[in-house]
Parts: C-alpha cells; sequence; structure tokens
C-alpha cells in the first residue's frame, strides 16, 4: 500500500471498493461510536440477536422438548456449531466441537496431550501468552505433581518485542513433552508462523498446540495442513459470539483414539449418552473432549454469528483486515509518530506476520486512552503502555479508521489527555 495516500478522500473511496461493506448495518454498532474493540469483544449482529431470539423462544414454547424438537436441536448444537466453524479453521467435520470456555478448554486438551514420561516432561509456552493460559499450563504441571519453576520453558521475546519462531525451536529439546502457544500474541498483534512452528516440533517427536482466540474470525486457518495437533479459540472476539459465548476446540483426527481426563457426560457416544451407563463411551471424535451440557443461551448467537462469517468468507476477510491494519498504522507513521517520537507501533509491519489489530506503545498509553474515550473511540487498554486498536473487517469502515488517527493527532497536539487523571478501570 506504499502508494496510499492517507487522506480523507483515499478512506472514502476505499469504503466505497469494499466488498463487504454491506455487513455492517447488519450490526449493532453503539451510538455515536467508532468501535475499534473487536479483539475484546465483538459486536452484537441482527444474525445473532434472531438466533437468540429463536433460542429463548423454543425455552418458552417447548421447554425439556427443545433438546430435540428446536429447530437445531439443543442435543446437536455444539456439534452442528462445530461442522460450522470447522470451515474457518480449514478442519474436518468432526475435529471441532463448540464447547466450554478457552481456559476450560485449556485444561480439557492440554490434560489429554501433556503426559510427562521419563525425560520428556517439559512444556514450551512463550512468556507474552495470555495470563490464563499461563495459569492453566502451570496448574497442569502441578496436577502430574512436577514443578512449574522446571517443567515450564518460557520462550522469551527479542529487543524490538517480538517473538523469534527460531528461537522457539530452539528450546524444543528431547526434554520436551508438549508446545503451546498463541496464534496472535494478544498485545503485540505478532502472527506467529504455525505451519512452521508445527512441522519442527514434529521433527522432534513433539506435540504442538495452539490458543487462536486472537486469530479466529479473522485470519484463515489451515489446522488439517499444517498438521496441528490440537487448538481452541473463544468466540466473543472477533467471531461476535458474545460476552463469555461458548468456545471451540480443534483435535487432529490422527488424535481421536485420546482419552479425555477431565471427562464428562456430553463427552459421552451420543447414541449412548442417555443410556447413564457407569462406562464412559466416548465420542469417536472430538466431541468427547466436551464435559456438561452445552450452555444452550450462551451459544444460541453463534449460530448468527457464524453465518455472517462464512457468509462473508473468511479469505475475504483477512483481505479487508490488512488493508485496514495496514492503512492504520501507515496514518500514524505519517501523521503521529513524526511529532511525537515517544509513539512506536509494536505490530509487525509485514502483512504475513500481523494479527487483526495494530498496537501502540506510549508513556501516556493510560491517558492517551482515556481521551480518546471521551471522544467517542473505543480503544483497548494494555496497561501500562499499550493501545490496542482493532478495525474489524465485518463493521469498522477505513473512514473510521482515518478518524481514529485524526482524533488521535488532535489529542496529542493540544496535550488533551493531560485532562484525564489516569485511573485505571478494573475492566480494560
Ligand atoms: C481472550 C483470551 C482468553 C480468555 O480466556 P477465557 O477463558 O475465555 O476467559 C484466554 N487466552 C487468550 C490467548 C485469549 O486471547
Amino acid at each position: 500500500m506504499s502508494s496510499v495516500n492517507y487522506s480523507k478522500e483515499s478512506a472514502a473511496l476505499l469504503d466505497k471498493e469494499d466488498k463487504l461493506a454491506g455487513f455492517r448495518e447488519r450490526f449493532y454498532i453503539p451510538p455515536q461510536t467508532i468501535y475499534m474493540d473487536g479483539n475484546s469483544l465483538g459486536l452484537l449482529s441482527r444474525d445473532s440477536e434472531e438466533s437468540i431470539m429463536r433460542v429463548v423462544n423454543e425455552w418458552k414454547k417447548l421447554a425439556i422438548t427443545g433438546w430435540l424438537s428446536a429447530k437445531r436441536p439443543w442435543f446437536w448444537f455444539a456439534e452442528e456449531m462445530g461442522v460450522m466453524a470447522s470451515q474457518i479453521v480449514g478442519a474436518q467435520p468432526g475435529e471441532v466441537i463448540m464447547t466450554g470456555t478457552t481456559t476450560v478448554n485449556i485444561h480439557a486438551l492440554v490434560s489429554s496431550f501433556y503426559r510427562p514420561e521419563g525425560e520428556r516432561k517439559k512444556i514450551v509456552a512463550d512468556e507474552q501468552n495470555f495470563p490464563s493460559d499461563i495459569y492453566a499450563l502451570k496448574g497442569q504441571i502441578k496436577l502430574r505433581g512436577l514443578d512449574p519453576e522446571k517443567e515450564l520453558i518460557l520462550a522469551k521475546a527479542n529487543d524490538n518485542g517480538y517473538l523469534d519462531e527460531r528461537k522457539i525451536v530452539e528450546l524444543m529439546t528431547p526434554e520436551t513433552a508438549i508446545v503451546f502457544l498463541p496464534s496472535v500474541v494478544y498485545h503485540t498483534g505478532q502472527l506467529l508462523d504455525i505451519g512452521f512452528l508445527t512441522e519442527e516440533a514434529h521433527k522432534r517427536g513433539i506435540l504442538i498446540g495452539f490458543d487462536c482466540s486472537h486469530s479466529a474470525g479473522t485470519i484463515p486457518h489451515n489446522f488439517d495442513q499444517w498438521g496441528v495437533d490440537f487448538a481452541l479459540w473463544c468466540s466473543y472476539k472477533y467471531l461476535n459470539g458474545g460476552p463469555g459465548a461458548t468456545a471451540f476446540l480443534y483435535v487432529n483426527k490422527k488424535h481421536f483414539y485420546r482419552e479425555p481426563f477431565m471427562t464428562g457426560w456430553f463427552g459421552c457416544l451420543k447414541e449412548k449418552q442417555f443410556e447413564m451407563l457407569n462406562e464412559f463411551i466416548p465420542a469417536p471424535d472430538a466431541g468427547r473432549w466436551q464435559i456438561s451440557s452445552p450452555a444452550i443461551l450462551s451459544s444460541a448467537p453463534l449460530e448468527g454469528a457464524l453465518n455472517i462469517t462464512l457468509e462473508a468468507g473468511i479469505e475475504n476477510i483477512r483481505e479487508k483486515s490488512l488493508k485496514l491494519t495496514s492503512f492504520l498504522s501507515g496514518l500514524i507513521q505519517q501523521r503521529i509518530i513524526p511529532k511525537f517520537e515517544e509513539f512506536r507501533i509494536v505490530t509487525p509491519p509485514e502483512d504475513e506476520r500481523r494479527g487483526g489489530h495494530i498496537a501502540i506503545e506510549h508513556p501516556e498509553a493510560v491517558r492517551i486512552n482515556e481521551a480518546l474515550k471521551a471522544r467517542g473511540i473505543v480503544p483497548d487498554l494494555r496497561p501500562p503502555s499499550i493501545i490496542r486498536l482493532a478495525p474489524a473487517a465485518l463493521y469498522n469502515t477505513f473512514t473510521e479508521v482515518w478518524k481514529v488517527a485524526e482524533n488521535l493527532q488532535e489529542i496529542m497536539e493540544a496535550g488533551e489527555y493531560k485532562l484525564f487523571s489516569g485511573e485505571r478501570n478494573p475492566v480494560s
């Protein structure tokens, strides 16, 4: 995009040429707001509202019979959402199931895939992963009577703030049992080379899994082609499934024989589940890692949300998302950084290394974030110094991105952020 000029007119032109522009009106955009926080909580669509209301009405009218007689019977809801989601991650039906929540799914899968044995006891992860992921890994290590200080190896970022895939590979040794990494690092927005890491892990006889919470719904995945062993992701970020919506997990079919250890009755072979046997007869596929009854009310929005994503096409979403983030970083580079040198973009500039958001760093990020909010822009603060801006392909426009840069420049030029206290909210 080097030839792009970063004017308001070119933003308008990009909006005119945008094939996905029509999807915006299917979302509820908070009034008077430029919403740049779709990587923390995606927005409600009319499609999701419809699927929620249908399920509410089914509960009203069908009560218990809804499990089998609802339009989309609740008993198979998780499997059916799994089939839909499999299409956006390069998996086969049966390899993806809608279940649990992100962190619960880490426990459910790592408990099956982490089998410390002999010399192979270590988990390789990275110091930049979401804290909940690290807590879960430590818990899984302790559950085996082992010491996380010894067995959890965290790859460190380079001086430039990025994880270097080759350095992660150096940590894969004959003592490594599994590797567990994010697809996209949640603060810097760096996209890791999943195919390369998987290949290198397998060469060394190591299993590898990914937390794709920050890439699902904005980046196409090729789990089967890459040969990833397992993955999981939340559905309330780019997938727009609603706060705390039910999450997803993927298990490569070559691992269907593995035993779930966080075992529960919804992991049963469905034909046998209601025989209420004390012997656990597992589902033949990823379904066996389900634990409890699916939270139908927290799953209903996913039907509408996945429909929209499939209709738009994940490749088209990625294409627009890259244009949006490249336009945004270009604007910041042109308008902000030359004048305010303390600003730094901490997201990789290369398309193939960038997720769906742009993270900027400034020592006054907390107050700048407040000033942006006072102007109706919803960014995402990662204290102490990072502001993340996530223009979502399904509902944001290039003109909004332009306005964000315009407002940021005005805030900095007027020193407007100094009017704010910098006190932090409990949720940011
Ligand atoms: C959003 C996110 C989570 C959130 O975990 P929950 O269990 O859904 O609360 C965990 N890990 C990563 C990498 C995330 O992006």
